[in-house]
């Protein structure tokens, strides 16, 4: 099994490379092995929801489209409640309305994601 080194390790190595799809599949790997520690996940998730705007970025700036908010089918209603909005690339790093830190649902954290908004 991966240590959390190997873990940062592979993250770094893949930021270097702006890798984002597999820095954020790390990521959120790390947040996984932080909460079956009953650690808190969010700064994880939060770099992961980064990472996930970065991957987006030159298609949101070369289409000139922005990003859009998706909840789960089963998010809770804070999360539900912020679904559809859409942000540009600057907006989106500066507010970070993704994860969303306080998620009543019974997992524990927010799972909403960035989708480009078509
Ligand atoms: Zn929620």
């Amino acid at each position: 099994m991966k240590t959390w080194a190997d873990l940062e390790k592979e993250r770094f190595d893949a930021i270097k490379k702006r890798d984002w799809c597999s820095a954020k599949m790390i990521a959120l790997e790390q947040a996984v092995f932080l909460e079956k520690e009953k650690k808190s996940s969010f700064i994880l998730r939060k770099e992961a929801a980064k990472y996930e705007i970065y991957e987006n970025k030159e298609a949101c700036e070369s289409l000139n489209h922005k990003l859009r908010i998706l909840a789960c089918p089963d998010s809770c209603g804070a999360c539900k409640n912020q679904e559809g909005y859409s942000y540009s690339i600057e907006e989106a790093l500066e507010k970070m309305p993704i994860p969303r830190k306080k998620c009543d649902h019974k997992i524990g954290f927010c799972r909403c994601c960035w989708i480009i908004d078509l």
